[in-house]
């Protein structure tokens, strides 16, 4: 696996231009340059042993610094922890340096030395990396709060959206708005429920038993059932089958796939990476498609740029090419959809992954609009969500801010309901709105079908 060795992190590449401090969110909170890019980068260069190169400013003098081991710093761990993996600073840097993926390498350096706590280890080697046993934890966690449904609290209905689900409900008995997003609150802390083993058994059976597709046929299409979608959302899963069905292509979902190991890099757990990597390509090896669409910019982004770090270009030949959601609806005709959603003013949650590491910050709004929908832009609130992979849970109240924002802002433009793309920053979301009671659901475009 890379490491930060096979970066170019030279102190005197970075031109000192703050551009990474103006965008940082974590920054903007601490004004602890720690935190922003700039800081990491010269912490990296510090864990090789480049400290003449450091400046005063961030360490005190570089000869005091001369004794510390980077990897044993609480410090370090911090700041590498406290950072979103918005990728906002990685789209600024005039330097072009590789700031997150430099970041991921950092943990990993830091891990080989400290490894993660057994739990860590236990819920990325053993639990994410086998599907089966996904399900059965996440079933066993939703169980008591079936007994206990109040213990749950859910995300608010505004009535345009509640006249336009009624209006749709009877073509589409699954969805996210019919649970809305079940959610218990410890303290500060926010945890998205999963959905029921009857409402997955119910989008299971629909896509193994029910598909339905258009003429002309365009063939078959596989397609990357991603851990949070499978656990929280059946509903995405499913309306993205029926949305694939009614372009035309017959779904072949493998349900047996592992967690991609975005996972395991937000954590530095590079041995349940590699088990992750070799799982997705002995999973897909040689299936009898070309394509696999990805409902989710952080597990594609995974798959399409990390594997080449564990798997042989042999093993990358046997596997089906990753497209994207969104690159796919772009260049297809607009599918069928139910005149209920246009009725609704919708905003459109760009992830970090799709907006800044991959780029695209337009093309999921231009192709809702294509479908026909009444969409709201808000540039102003572009950006990180605050879900961050693991980031929520360990800042919770930081997390929050972040998301408030943007439903304060679609709250004012009166917005009816939002659509994205990955499946953490609907969890967040949803959330967010419960705790604001801020009456606007966050839903899977896939949900549309
Ligand atoms: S990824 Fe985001 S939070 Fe992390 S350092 Fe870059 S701008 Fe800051
Ligand atoms: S944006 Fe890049 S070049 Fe500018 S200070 Fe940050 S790391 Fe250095």
């Amino acid at each position: 696996m890379r490491s930060t060795k096979d970066y170019r992190i030279d102190p005197l590449s970075c031109a000192y231009c703050a551009k990474c401090h103006s965008v940082c969110p974590t920054y903007e909170a601490t004004g602890n340059e720690g935190f922003a890019a700039r800081g990491k980068i010269l912490l990296a260069s510090a864990m090789r042993g480049d400290f003449s190169s450091l400046p005063p400013s961030l360490f005190g003098d570089p000869r005091d610094n001369g004794a510390v081991d980077w990897r044993d710093s609480r410090e370090l761990n911090e700041f590498l922890n406290f950072c979103l993996r918005c990728y906002r600073c990685l789209e600024v840097c005039p330097s072009m340096i590789a700031t997150v993926p430099i970041f991921e390498a950092m943990r990993f350096e830091v891990a080989r030395k400290h490894p993660p706590p057994w739990y860590m280890r236990w819920l990325m080697r053993s639990v994410l990396a086998e599907r089966g046993n996904t399900r059965l934890l996440a079933e066993m966690g939703a169980f008591p709060f079936s007994l206990l449904p109040w213990a749950a609290k859910r995300v608010r209905i505004n009535d345009r959206l509640r006249s336009a689900l009624a209006k749709r409900s009877r073509d589409h008995p699954i969805s996210t708005l019919g649970a809305r997003s079940p959610t218990l609150f410890l303290g500060k802390t926010e945890f998205p429920l999963p959905a029921s083993a009857l409402a997955r058994g119910r989008a299971y059976d629909y896509i193994r038993n029910h598909q339905n597709v258009a003429q002309p046929e365009r063939g078959t299409i596989g397609y990357f059932l991603d851990c949070l979608t499978d656990i929280h959302f059946p509903s995405a899963f499913a309306g993205t089958v029926r949305l694939l069905n009614s372009l035309g292509f017959r779904v072949d979902v493998e349900f047996k796939s592992p967690c991609c190991g975005a996972s395991a890099l937000n954590t530095g757990d590079e041995q349940a990476f590699e088990k992750m990597a070799r799982s997705y390509a002995k999973t897909f090896a040689d299936a009898p498609y070309s394509r696999v669409l990805f409902t989710n910019p952080t597990c594609y982004k995974t798959v399409k740029e990390r594997y080449s770090e564990i798997l042989a270009d042999k093993e990358l030949a046997r596997l089906p090419e990753p497209v994207l959601d969104v690159e796919l609806y772009n260049e297809l005709p607009a599918p069928p959809i139910h005149p209920a959603w246009t009725d609704l003013s919708i905003a459109w949650h760009n992830p970090c992954t799709l907006g800044y590491a991959l780029g695209d910050k337009t093309t999921a709004i231009s192709v809702l609009q294509k479908w026909g929908l009444r969409m709201h832009e808000f540039p102003d609130v572009e950006g990180c969500c605050g879900y961050g992979g693991m980031f929520y849970l360990r800042y919770p109240e930081f997390a929050a801010e972040q998301s408030a924002r943007k439903l304060k802002a679609w709250q004012d433009a009166g917005i009816d309901l939002a659509l994205t793309c990955s499946a953490g920053c609907i969890g967040h979301i949803n959330a967010t709105a419960i705790r604001e009671k801020i009456p606007i659901p966050i839903i899977h475009w896939g949900e549309l079908g």
